[in-house]
């Protein structure tokens, strides 16, 4: 069967990232959580105090990241900012807390998706993130945009944070989601928005693995009609 690509936006905390990564399990593809690249960034940007009103000092330190992912020995894969392992350093709440602002940046779009397209050009990809079917990768020959109602969205990231040790109340969790989505959809460059194509999946009272079957299924209709 010919190799697709997947892509998979939504709200924070629809649960985008355990469903791409499943997917990508089973088709054996290539699995990228662009939101851990933004992350990674924000991180960079903040340890070297990097103003974000300032474009040429955005620019800068741009050049100074290097982003690479790499596949634990569980099958993992984390993040990596300039050959240091960044991946529990990128979900606290102090990068929740920051990353949308640097995500605004044109600067900051421009770089992610430029890396983000080198990594799909093979196809046989599942991406995931708010912008990856409409900008990224608008002729991806599947689109998913998933939703959810906002307590089970935050009941469900709380518990994440938790398995990562991280113990963050469930209003702060709502506060951080809410934010997030608000400037992430309201921004200039690449707003959150569903593609037009894109099919919409409410995983509200769905499991994961009822998810999964869902993206799957719809994944294998794709390749078969690619192959004719
Ligand atoms: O997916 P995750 O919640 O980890 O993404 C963190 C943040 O990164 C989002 O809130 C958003 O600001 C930004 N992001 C983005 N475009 C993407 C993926 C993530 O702007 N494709």
């Amino acid at each position: 069967m010919k190799k697709i690509i997947i892509a998979i936006d939504g709200y924070s905390a629809c649960g985008k990232s355990t469903t791409a990564k499943q997917v990508a399990a089973v088709l054996g593809y290539r699995y990228i959580d662009s939101g851990a690249m933004y992350r990674a960034v924000t991180l960079y940007f903040l340890d070297h105090h990097v103003a974000l009103t300032n474009p040429k000092e955005v620019e800068k330190a741009l050049v100074q990241v290097q982003l690479t992912f790499h596949v634990n020995s569980h099958g993992v894969t984390e993040m990596f900012l300039n050959g240091v392992n960044v991946e529990k350093k990128i979900r606290k709440m102090r990068i929740s807390e920051n990353v949308s602002p640097v995500s605004a940046l044109k600067e900051v779009r421009v770089a992610m998706v430029d890396q983000q397209r080198k990594l799909g050009k093979d196809k046989g990809i599942v991406m995931d993130g708010r912008d990856i079917g409409t900008v990224v990768f608008p002729d991806a020959e599947l689109k998913l945009f998933l939703t959810a109602d906002m307590q089970v969205r935050a009941a469900r990231r709380q518990q994440e944070l938790l398995e990562k040790d991280n113990l963050v109340d469930l209003d702060t969790v709502i506060a951080n989601i809410t934010e997030r989505d608000r400037i992430d959809s309201t921004r200039k460059e690449s707003p959150l928005v569903k593609a037009t194509d894109a099919v919409e999946i409410d995983t509200t009272h769905i499991t994961i693995d009822e998810q999964v079957d869902e993206v799957l299924r719809q994944a294998v209709s794709k390749m078969m009609r690619k192959k004719k």
